[in-house]
């Protein structure tokens, strides 16, 4: 046996049960080339289970895992009994070293789903994925008894109980197995209506020996077609739950990883474990020949790191190298990865090899490209060309971001990612509205070659993506007057004398970047001249100044900021927005931010620079009740942050920190995966009284390093000093870092994070655990203490 170091595998299929009791005929398990199954025990023994959790276990702390993800699998797992699936939760739990977190999964026809299960699952932690083909008459077409009878309202059933209120949270999906003759929109249309965090839309297994069937009728590429239909309803709905399927494509065209094992080049990190203790390669092997997964190893001989450099597992971890010649010349190669390597087999040359391109190749290279398409269609055409990953970041820069900080470049390279990003998805919130207001998307695409900076000045206005993201959310009507007065604002600042129609609704025509002119409403006519702009309104007026113009405040250093109070899409901070400010609100908004951005050089100097290089805009919200501290920072909307002025210039320069750490994260998050999109999970940050899914954690512990950081530079200005504002600090910095460092501990303890997640969670823990340190009086300490249970409640 060699003794090379392996990748190692993190995902774990345990086969708790071998039989079934639906006799599905799409199953790969007893319906394909493999037959294995005959011979193997019914249920696997507490003996075996044992030895792989210790296997597991032992694997977890040699490669010093920070996570693995066992899916409790069969046949149907729940005929191994409750009794038996909690022996196995806790096994598992038990042989895991310290550091590596279990995310625990059964997947299941749900057939026998019952409360008695649900109730174990939420005792033990385990989410539970529902196999389900879609409708019934999609779902009776193969999932039945060996009678003949549905097994639709069974599921049905058990989707309801997972639906529950208190079980909800153990609801990890569906699984839907296509099949060309089912209609994708009432298969879509039944699946969303279930309400899942997420559905797998597989292929139907097969090979070059074993084709897919190809009704004649549906065209060369029926899968592809199935699938972006259901991928355009997807979107029309605005995304409603995770697909990994879409999410994959989209992902690897823009030079990111993908989610499933079926496409995308990532390395495969997945074993089998079946009832006899055996250890098999992935289970869709099953598909191609009898024997295919095997592998001659179990759990009592060999390890898990022998496992891993089995030959069959190390042919599916090299990447494009282990490709045939065609796939690795292919165009679409990055984002198909040679589909699912079961699909490729096939028997007539020779030995039999998966030395070939998939049998879905015509199939997954139209997919790939329709995907494309859309993704191209949505950007300026001017832009097409431009290169995506232009502002993807350097590990350093990562690094940087992970610590609490971030340059001016480093910042600068998140805009120019969040421009590229903005600009695909007003194309695509264009593309979801039919296309309308052509005329004005022409312009933009025009402008966007004569007069690249006007287009985009335009379309870095922090609300210009915001609508796009509420658009293709539902969020709003499908008009596109925003794009309009985008496309307007655009030709003002480009001075050509374009001209284009924007409709006016409320009684002002807003210019985004620039501000608004009442008039009636109706639509309007406007005119970029090179000495200003000329607005033909629909009652024959003609304008040509702003009534009420955008206004900047310039702040120390020569930089400025937008205070926007006329833009009718501010609206999405979560909060109600300040009316237009009045001359003397306008003073003391320029007053309070000239003094805040001056502590904030003074008192968070490794933020500053990102902060002018990022903040564009700072929309003003209404004061909150009893004039408590409100601000926000919209996930879609780059640069901006929303804030009621509070009374003083240092609340102020903390809040502008707070919300602009988000807009950091945000950004970051946009570019790389730092947590498992699929997890469903609740977490409880240590200052809130309701837990949060992880980007909320993770959000608030990224913003809170800054806070820490003020109230920590704050009180080594008063060290020694006594006062109440002194104190004050103390106790904050007391309070705020210990808050912190719990948090990035239950980010790091999660095992949701991803790679890149774990290296940023270690990036804050590095910033965090030197101020624990710092010596503080008792009396903050306690305070800090008196604090913290209150919270709690004790
Ligand atoms: S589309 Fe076909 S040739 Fe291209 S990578 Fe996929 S399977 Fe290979």
């Amino acid at each position: 046996m060699t003794t090379s170091i392996p990748l190692p595998l993190t995902q774990f299929v345990v086969k708790m049960h071998s039989r079934c009791d639906l006799a599905c005929d799409h199953c790969y398990v007893y319906e394909h080339a493999d037959s294995s199954w005959r011979s193997r025990p019914k249920v696997i023994a507490d003996g075996i289970l044992a030895k792989a959790a210790e296997r597991i276990g032992e694997h977890a702390a040699v490669h010093r895992l920070p996570a693995v993800r066992v899916v409790l699998h069969g046949g149907e797992p729940l005929l191994a009994g409750p009794d038996r699936l909690r022996r196995a939760a806790e096994a598992l739990r038990a042989a895991l070293p310290a550091g590596c977190s279990l995310d625990l999964r059964i997947h299941t026809n749900g057939v026998l789903l019952s409360r008695e299960f649900c109730a174990l699952f939420a005792e033990s932690d385990i989410k539970v994925g529902i196999s389900l083909d879609g409708d019934k008459a999609a779902n009776d077409r193969h999932r039945r008894f060996a009678d003949g009878r549905s097994s639709h309202p069974q599921v049905l059933r058990a989707v309801a109980l997972l639906n529950e209120p208190e079980y909800r949270h153990l609801f990890a999906g569906l699984l839907c197995t296509m099949d060309v003759d089912n209609d994708p929109v009432a298969v879509y249309r039944a699946l969303a209506e279930l309400r899942p965090p997420a559905v797998d839309f597989l292929l139907p297994h097969a090979t070059w020996d074993e084709p897919p069937k190809r009704p004649a009728a549906l065209g060369a590429t029926p899968y592809a077609d199935w699938l972006l239909t259901v991928h355009r309803l997807w979107e029309t709905d605005g995304r409603p739950f995770a697909v990994r399927t879409f999410e994959s494509v989209h992902r690897t065209l823009r030079g990111l990883s993908s989610l499933t094992e079926s496409l995308g080049l990532e390395p495969s990190d997945l074993a089998v474990l079946e009832t006899d203790g055996t250890f098999e390669q992935a289970d869709s092997l099953k598909t191609a020949y009898d024997g295919a997964p095997a592998t001659g190893m179990n759990v009592f001989a060999h390890s898990i790191d022998d496992l891993a450099r089995h030959p069959g597992i190390v042919a599916r971890q090299s990447g494009l190298a282990g490709l045939s010649e065609a796939c690795r010349a292919c165009s679409v190669v990055r984002s198909c990865g040679g589909g699912l390597y079961a699909h490729r087999y096939r028997s007539d040359d020779g030995a039999g090899s998966f030395d070939h391109p998939s049998v879905y190749c015509g199939d997954l290279m139209t997919f790939v490209n329709g995907l494309a398409g859309s993704a191209a269609s949505v950007t300026v055409p001017a832009q097409a060309g431009a290169d995506p990953l232009s502002g993807t970041l350097t590990p350093a820069q990562l690094d940087e971001l992970a610590a609490g900080y971030g340059s001016a470049d480093t910042i600068a390279a998140l805009g120019r990612s969040q421009l590229a990003l903005t600009r695909a998805m007003l194309a695509a919130a264009w593309d979801a509205s039919g296309q309308g207001r052509a005329e004005a998307w022409a312009l933009l695409a025009e402008l966007d070659a004569a007069a690249p900076a006007a287009v985009d000045a335009v379309f870095a206005h922090p609300y210009a993506r915001a609508w796009a993201a509420r658009r293709l959310a539902g969020d709003l009507p499908v008009g596109l007057g925003p794009l309009a007065a985008l496309a307007a604002a655009a030709a003002v600042r480009a001075g050509r004398g374009d001209a284009v129609a924007v409709p006016v609704r409320g009684g002002w025509l807003h210019l985004p970047t620039l501000g608004r002119i009442a008039m009636p409403d109706g639509e309007a006519v406007v005119t970029g001249r090179a000495d200003g702009f000329e607005v033909r309104a629909a009652d024959g007026s003609v304008h040509t100044v702003l009534d009420e113009p955008l206004r900047r405040v310039r702040l120390a250093g020569g930089w400025t900021v937008v205070l926007e109070d006329t833009d009718p899409l501010r609206d999405s901070h979560d909060h109600p927005v300040a009316d237009r400010l009045s001359n003397g609100e306008l003073l003391n908004w320029t007053g309070a931010l000239r003094e805040a951005w001056e502590l904030l050089g003074r008192d968070l100097p490794g933020y500053a620079d990102g902060i002018r290089a990022g903040l564009s805009t700072v929309t003003p919200l209404r004061p909150g009740p009893a004039g408590r501290d409100i601000s926000s920072a919209a996930r879609q909307a780059y640069g901006a942050v929303g804030i009621a002025r509070p009374a003083t210039a240092p609340t102020l320069a903390l809040l502008l920190a707070h919300e602009f750490q988000h807009v950091k994260l945000g950004a970051v998050l946009d570019l790389t995966d730092l947590y498992d999109r699929t997890d469903t999970t609740l977490y409880f940050a240590p200052w809130r009284p309701d837990p949060r899914p992880l980007e909320g954690l993770l959000q608030g512990t990224y913003a809170h390093l800054a806070v820490t950081e003020y109230w920590g530079t704050r009180t080594l200005a008063y060290d020694g000093l006594p006062g109440g504002a002194a104190d004050r600090a103390r106790e904050q910095f007391a309070l705020w870092r210990r808050y912190t460092a719990e948090a990035v501990e239950r980010l790091s303890a999660s095992g949701a994070l991803t790679g890149t997640g774990v290296r940023f969670a270690d990036g804050m823990r590095a910033t965090v655990t030197p101020w624990l340190a710092v010596p503080l009086p008792a009396a903050a300490e306690q305070a800090a203490d008196r604090v913290r249970r209150e919270r709690a409640g004790v």
